[in-house]
């Protein structure tokens, strides 16, 4: 190459130049193969999804550097060429042809480096004709009994264990007494989407495919980039290109999700399913029964434009996707609490603030991990707006299985921490001790209390499953004040020594019965097996059959098929309908938007 360069007459430094960007590429690549083949060597877990992502996008980066060098030395060495016949005044209308050669070529060629990067993009999976495989009709399957599942967000028996035994949770000692409990082991890393996902597809992150919170989006290519390596300075390049408008994040969305949820399972046994506030359940999918997805929470979306993910749709956009079936948007919006109209009463329960505080939790307008007034106003209005839409559905609308998830308790635990367990800190400050030390219990019979509302009166062909993600600890690296992130505000974390809670009841289940070893992968396999359903082979978690009273237990086995997931896609589940005009304008005339 040099040779050639010089036969063109190069100079010296147009020759530096070439070398030099060949080898940032060439090394850069190699550097991010290099980091990929770390990660692995420490990380050879297979639950530890994040890492297993982390070697595959580096690998992929280092890959599509290596192959960009290349391509860009044939480049370069074109335009060398032909800016030399430019000069010998030969090939004068070539000059913009080399200019466009350079200045077109290598991004049009990173652009498609990237979008080999794509390891989210949607591909339906194989027809049972095409598998030639013939699945088993579930609606003969499945047993007619029903479930309720409760999801709350980071519940931990830390916090529940004492509680229940002074007997503040009558609700959970209840459903413990009647039923099977124990620990949930978790994934790592504990992000909420992949793992809430994990819980209702039985899959592992890198098999369903909801990777992280945000999707990055590039504007040429919308689709196929969702998940892209961060380090390597690569953050601050996504957040030049969103400056321009060239990218954009926002939050993880369904379509990212590539197999079957157990909603879909359900539909295709002809059962009836709520879903309430589930986490990448946007856009909403036409089943049989109703989805109302976690972008109707304008508390909660608020909270997370703050946080820099903004939801896909909003009132702006006509609620496209936020509800399905959409007609039921008018019944549902009235239910939405609006954190500024949260009474001082509600905000009591859970601080002991003075007149002048509550003043200044009513002047708290945004969501900010710096103003803890804000957090309870937040996480409040948030779990208040997704328990009513689940009451309301819970009572109004058919259906055989119940999902209604929680996220409020993890934002509680993430900030108030310190005030609840103070002696796994070097200092706390007593005022504030005083205002926020029952704040994380109170909230531990807020949610008590919603269970006693809720599950009153519920028959006993019903399954009543309360599950949890993680649960918390104390961060040892916590330090108000000082540094920035993470550390700055939350003085508990979670992480996979941070399990979960899982409580079960229902026909046949072991009545106050501790389980051990049970792990949130292990959730839908043993939900399908309860109801009758088939579970798939490509589910790695097992059936926790031990969870049955041994007369249950006689004759008790799970079917099994290759999998659920036959001619699924992303894509043809369910719609992003906009709203009818017609019923945009009733909600216009009810103030709803403008
Ligand atoms: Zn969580």
């Amino acid at each position: 190459m040099d040779r050639i360069m010089t036969s063109l007459g190069c100079s010296r430094a147009l020759r530096f130049l070439f070398w030099a960007a060949w080898a940032a590429l060439w090394f850069g690549g190699l550097y991010g193969c290099f980091v990929g083949a770390r990660v692995l060597a420490a990380n050879v877990h297979l639950e530890s999804y994040g890492a297993k992502l982390a070697v595959m996008l580096y690998f992929t980066f280092g890959f599509g550097c290596g192959l960009l060098a290349l391509a860009g030395a044939v480049c370069l060495l074109f335009w060398l060429a032909v800016a030399r016949k430019v000069e010998s005044g030969r090939f004068r209308r070539w000059r913009m042809a080399s200019w466009i050669a350079l200045g077109g070529f290598i991004p049009l060629l990173l652009l498609a480096s990237l979008t080999a990067l794509g390891v989210n993009r949607p591909r339906p999976q194989p027809s049972e004709e095409a598998l030639g495989v013939a699945l088993p009709n579930l609606a003969q399957r499945w047993n007619g009994r029903k479930l309720v599942v409760l999801g709350l967000d980071g519940l931990s028996w830390k916090l529940l264990r004492p509680l229940m035994e002074e007997g503040r949770l009558p609700q959970f000692k209840r459903l413990c007494d009647q039923g099977a409990f124990g620990v949930l082991e978790t994934l790592s890393p504990t992000l909420s989407p992949p793992i809430w996902t994990t819980m209702v597809t039985g899959k592992y992150p890198e098999q369903h495919g909801v990777l992280d919170f945000t999707e990055r989006t590039f504007f040429p290519l919308p689709y196929f980039i969702r998940v892209l390596p961060t380090g390597l300075g690569l953050n601050r390049l996504y957040l030049t290109l969103s400056r321009f408008g060239l990218a954009d994040r926002s939050l993880v969305t369904r379509r990212a999700r590539r197999t079957k949820a157990l909603w879909n399972i359900f539909d295709d046994a002809g059962m009836h399913s709520v879903v309430v506030g589930w986490w990448a359940s946007w856009p909403a999918e036409t089943i049989r029964g109703v989805v109302v997805t976690d972008h109707v929470n304008v508390a909660r979306m608020s909270a997370y434009r703050e946080l820099g993910m903004k939801a896909t749709s909003s009132p702006a956009t006509s609620f496209v996707g936020d509800v399905a079936p959409i007609d039921l948007l008018p019944e549902l919006l009235p239910l939405l609490q609006d954190p500024q109209l949260l009474s001082a009463s509600d905000i009591l329960r859970f601080a002991r603030l003075n007149e002048k505080e509550l003043r200044a939790v009513a002047d708290a307008a945004h969501y900010s991990r710096d103003n803890r007034y804000s957090i309870i106003k937040f996480e409040l209005a948030t779990d208040l707006t997704n328990y009513r839409l689940g009451r309301k559905l819970f009572e109004d609308s058919p259906w055989d299985a119940f999902f209604l998830y929680l996220p409020g308790l993890d934002g509680f635990q993430h900030h108030f921490y310190q005030f609840r367990f103070p002696s796994e800190f070097k200092s706390v400050d007593p005022d504030e001790l005083r205002k926020y030390g029952e704040s994380i219990n109170a909230y531990y019979v807020f949610l008590d209390g919603l269970l006693v509302e809720m599950l009153e009166g519920l028959d006993d062909n019903t399954y009543v499953l309360i599950v949890s993600d993680h649960g918390i600890e104390a961060n040892p690296d916590y330090s108000p004040g000082e540094g920035r992130g993470y550390n700055q505000y939350a003085s508990g974390i979670h992480t996979e020594t941070a399990p979960g809670v899982f409580i079960l009841s229902g026909p046949g289940v072991r009545r106050n019965h501790e389980l051990r070893g049970a792990s949130l992968i292990d959730i839908t396999p043993s939900i399908l097996a309860l109801l009758g359903l088939p579970v798939g082979d490509d589910m790695p978690g097992r059936v926790l059959s031990e969870l049955l009273s041994p007369e249950a237990a006689e004759g008790f086995a799970a079917e099994r098929i290759p999998t659920h997931d036959l001619g699924y896609s992303p894509e043809i589940s369910g719609s992003a309908a906009a709203a009818d005009p017609r019923l945009l304008d009733r909600l216009r005339a009810l103030g709803y938007f403008d």
